[in-house]
């Protein structure tokens, strides 16, 4: 009985996609479910949300410290998410993980997935990309939109940011679509060879 490997393990994976895609939530099922999998803590300069964790969750630093981090060359990769807050991923884990042959997952946004793409070019980094696509447009309009109480110069604006999200879909390596949380996961995670690199065969 021989053992052979099916797929190379991509150890680094970026997983980015459109705004409301449910990139949070495919991450969190990763973490439930996929301990092998390390989810890399991004820093963020935003305040927790009840029930968020310093240290699990994110970095929670102030405006100087993640300037320090930036200038001190710590960040991987960092952007402005909604024209608001900082994040950014500390370099130096995301190495250690790496080195030690533990499967590292980012879930970063659009502009930061560009910013490791450069990396890879740059400074042989390896690393492998999945965008996380809606089943439709018109599904992540709906997400997007929400509730409904946006103005209509609110909504011209998303439905400009979505089109122009899903249009980076080919700069990936791979489509992952987020019809079912659990299934989109588990697309993922044997896309990162994780659980499923390797078949027996007799
Ligand atoms: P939230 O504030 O809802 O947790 O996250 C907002 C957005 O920030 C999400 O689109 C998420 O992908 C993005 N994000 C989280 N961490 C990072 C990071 O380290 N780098 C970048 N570029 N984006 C991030």
């Amino acid at each position: 009985m021989a053992e052979i490997s099916t797929t190379r393990p991509a150890r680094l994976t970026v997983l980015a996609g459109p705004t409301a895609v449910g990139k949070g939530t495919v991450s969190a099922d990763v973490r439930d479910r996929y301990p092998q999998v390390w989810l890399s803590v991004s820093a963020t300069t935003r305040s927790p949300r009840p029930g968020e964790v310093d240290g699990v969750h994110y970095l929670f630093v102030t405006p100087e410290e993640f300037d320090r981090m930036v200038e001190s060359g710590e960040m991987l990769e960092w952007a402005v998410v909604h024209g608001r807050n900082r994040y950014g991923t500390p370099r130096r884990p995301v190495e250690e993980k790496l080195a030690a042959g533990v499967p590292v997952l980012l879930e970063i946004d659009l502009q930061g997935a560009r910013q490791v793409r450069e990396a890879v070019e740059t400074s042989g980094l390896d690393a492998r990309f999945v965008f996380l696509a809606p089943p439709s447009f018109d599904e992540l309009v709906r997400r997007l939109v929400g509730r409904g109480t946006e103005d209509s110069e609110e909504r011209e604006r998303r439905l400009a940011t979505a089109r122009v999200e899903l249009a980076a879909e080919k700069e990936f390596d791979v489509t992952i679509v987020n019809d079912d949380v659990h299934r989109a996961t588990d697309a993922l995670v044997a896309f990162m060879g994780v659980g499923s690199a390797t078949s027996v065969v007799g």
